[in-house]
């Protein structure tokens, strides 16, 4: 049976009527850049995540960046952020100019762990940007008051948990401001490129909806140095289609990821993801940690399942920042996880006969190298 990592044709096909009539819409009017449709999107976006406002932008990476740039961050500064998150969320304090600060994470969830920021904070630390990985929040009540405590900003790294909660609030509403990505195979995802920032900040707000668009206040007045980072009409217009079902979907992949649970749970050597007692998980990604990854993925590849790893190599090992100077070693929890952590298939459309035959797989594959181990002291003996 066939397993791939992720499938956007079923979704597709579940809403390509609805889908079609919105493109035709944003044709009709020509409305390609910005316009009605981002606006529709942007208000609805707003009311999912309980915030006051929501700007559409052009992907996730602008929406960190802009973020941080309405904040007053930039060079000189220090941005504390994690190193096991996509290369994007150090990118873009990189492109402030500020400097990404890198704290270890939590073992049991691999999110950021709240006891080891106050030691990373600096005079320069202007922001926090905690990740919400795999699609579960940070602890957020220890990290909101400790940036408090210090006068730091903090962006919430939302662009993987979409409709998450932490203690009932939405991920995205807690931080003085959330970035969303809405790249294809997020649970949230555009046809194309786009995310977005939500924020119940208004100054803050404002300065976003000015940087992402040059920096206009009235057509051709430019008040500050911006960028072109607005979302297209086509986006906009499919993901007010697509919003509709993202509690639907998110509960897909929550039953999905109850199954693997129960039929993965008592094998040895494989670690479940952790739901933590705060909030909801909504498994975007659904990560096992075991201690032969490499294997078990190509053994799974063999049998036409297809795995993935968020992320092989943490952002203080990437060649892009060794510039830092940081060695292997620094930190040892998130360097663990990188070494076991292996994706297995995640989508809402996931069947359970999928899921069962990934964790038959799995089962079969821990059974043959527990076999192999007994028998290696003879092989050992032999040579
Ligand atoms: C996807 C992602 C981003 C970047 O979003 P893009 O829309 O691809 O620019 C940033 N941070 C995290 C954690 C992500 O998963």
């Amino acid at each position: 049976m066939k397993v791939p990592f992720v499938d956007l044709k079923q979704q597709y096909e579940s809403i390509r009527l609805e889908v079609a009539a919105a493109i035709h819409r944003v044709l009709e009017a020509t409305a390609f850049a910005g316009g009605p449709f981002v606006a529709e999107f942007e208000k609805k976006f707003a009311e999912f995540c309980d915030t006051r406002h929501a700007m559409g932008v052009s992907s996730g990476t602008s929406a960190l960046w802009l973020a941080l740039q309405a904040c007053g961050v930039g060079p000189g500064d220090e941005v504390i952020t994690v190193p096991n998150t996509f290369i994007a969320t150090a990118e873009a304090i990189s492109f402030t100019g500020a400097k990404p600060v890198f704290v270890d994470v939590e073992a049991d969830s691999c999110l950021m762990d709240p006891r080891l920021l106050e030691r990373a904070i600096t005079r320069k630390t202007r922001a926090v940007i905690p990740v919400h990985l795999f699609g579960q929040m940070a602890d957020m009540d220890p990290i909101m008051e400790i940036a408090r405590d210090r006068g730091l900003v903090v962006i919430e790294d939302a662009c993987q948990a979409h409709g998450a909660l932490y203690k009932g609030r939405r991920a995205g509403s807690i931080g003085d401001a959330g970035a969303f990505s809405f790249y294809p195979g997020k649970n949230l995802g555009a046809y194309g490129e786009a995310g977005a920032v939500v924020t119940n900040n208004d100054r803050l707000a404002e300065r976003i909806s000015v940087l992402r668009d040059h920096g206009q206040i009235r057509k051709y007045y430019h008040s500050t140095i911006g960028w072109n980072g607005r979302m297209d009409g086509f986006q906009g217009a499919v993901l007010t289609v697509k919003l509709k079902y993202l509690e639907d979907w998110n509960r897909a992949r929550r039953d999905n990821a109850a199954l693997y649970n129960g039929l993965l749970s008592g094998l040895e050597d494989v670690r479940l993801p952790v739901e933590k007692s705060y909030g909801e998980h909504v498994f975007h990604v659904y990560m096992v940690r075991v201690p032969n990854r490499d294997e078990l993925m190509s053994s799974l590849a063999d049998r036409e399942i297809s795995c993935n790893i968020h992320y092989p190599v943490p952002i203080h090992l990437q060649e892009a920042y060794g510039f830092l100077g940081l060695q292997k070693g620094t930190f040892p929890v998130a360097e663990q996880c990188a070494a076991e952590m292996l994706s297995l298939p995640m989508f809402a459309e996931l069947t359970a006969g999928q899921i069962v035959y990934v964790a038959h797989e799995i089962k079969g594959f821990m059974r043959q190298d527990v076999a192999a181990q007994d028998y290696a002291p003879f092989s050992a003996a032999g040579t």
